[in-house]
């Protein structure tokens, strides 16, 4: 089941990927939700119809399995605009003003967010119940790899795997 804790890795990731060491004119561009979490291209017009199979979307997989009101566009942003809140009021996104506010240039800084999460399966060799942790490294955009330790407590069964670089949009 997907959480608060989850929205805010998926939206940190993205908020990396669009904004991260980048130098925006806030008189130019206007910074919606959209250029926040990359669907639309920073200086571009978002426009509602890029919004399909986007986490902007009801219908992307993440909301299928999340704990709170996703039936409507409506309720899906503000769980994001409270992701995205959280995340600045945590010293995790930020946005400082280099050449004094009046300058309107602000300076993005996201923080890279690990995933890591408990997950229990069945050891291989003896049966036994073992947790382990899944690992997402982000690699740079949308490229990632995962990486899995396992560890069981009644066999000397232990090793790490990990997955070649995948995508995740
Ligand atoms: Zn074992």
């Amino acid at each position: 089941m997907n959480k608060m804790e989850d929205l805010r890795r998926e939206v940190a990731s993205r908020l990396r990927n669009a904004l991260h060491g980048r130098e925006i004119d806030m008189m130019e561009n206007r910074i919606e939700v959209p250029h926040m979490l990359g669907v639309t291209p920073i200086g571009k017009i978002h426009d509602p119809q890029n919004e399909d199979m986007t986490l902007l979307d009801t219908k992307h997989q993440f909301w299928q399995d999340y704990d709170g009101d996703t039936k409507t566009k409506r309720a899906i942003m503000e769980e994001i605009e409270t992701a995205i809140r959280s995340l600045k009021k945590d010293g995790m996104f930020r946005m400082t003003y280099p050449y004094g506010e009046e300058a309107e240039v602000t300076y993005v800084e996201v923080d890279e967010l690990e995933s890591q999460e408990e997950q229990t399966t069945k050891c291989a060799k003896c049966g036994e119940n073992i947790s382990y942790s899944l690992e997402l490294e982000n690699l740079g955009d949308t490229a990632y790899a995962a990486r899995f330790h396992l560890d069981c407590p009644s066999c000397d069964f232990s090793g790490t795997f990990e997955s070649p670089p995948f995508t995740r949009v």
